[in-house]
């Protein structure tokens, strides 16, 4: 009523849109923080750790919840045994068990080192 400001926005352009919800969203998560407390919430920490890899991990232990740096152990798996069998398949059936030798060969094992569990395997090949 006390001014024609409206209808002159909606002749330019479109019906002007409310204002973005996200903004509010903005000021409400920006007030504890300018309030001076420090609130410290219950973070869930979802942690993914990446296994697929020979070095030692930093992860939180699934069992004893401990923020820990894997040991890794090595196994002979899938392709250990590959490479033996094509050893033995080109003759050289001697020298089968060398493939048992090569971590890069291997399985790699992550166990946490406080309580000894397996956190994650990583499976080399196939
Ligand atoms: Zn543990």
């Amino acid at each position: 009523m006390a001014s024609d400001g409206p209808p002159v926005y909606d002749a330019k352009v479109h019906p002007a849109p409310p204002p973005p919800p996200s903004y509010e969203f903005n000021t409400q998560y920006s007030e504890p923080i300018s309030g001076g407390a420090v609130v410290v919430t219950q973070q869930p920490m979802l942690v993914i750790s990446n296994f697929n890899t020979a070095s030692p991990v930093q992860c939180q232990c699934m069992y004893c919840r401990n923020y820990i740096v894997t040991n890794v152990r090595y196994e002979v798996g899938l392709i250990t045994w590959f490479a033996a069998g094509f050893i033995c398949l080109i003759g050289c059936g001697i020298f089968a068990w060398i493939p048992c030798l090569i971590n890069d060969m291997k399985n790699v094992v992550h166990t946490c080192p406080n309580c000894g569990k397996v956190n994650g395997i990583y499976n080399r090949g196939l």
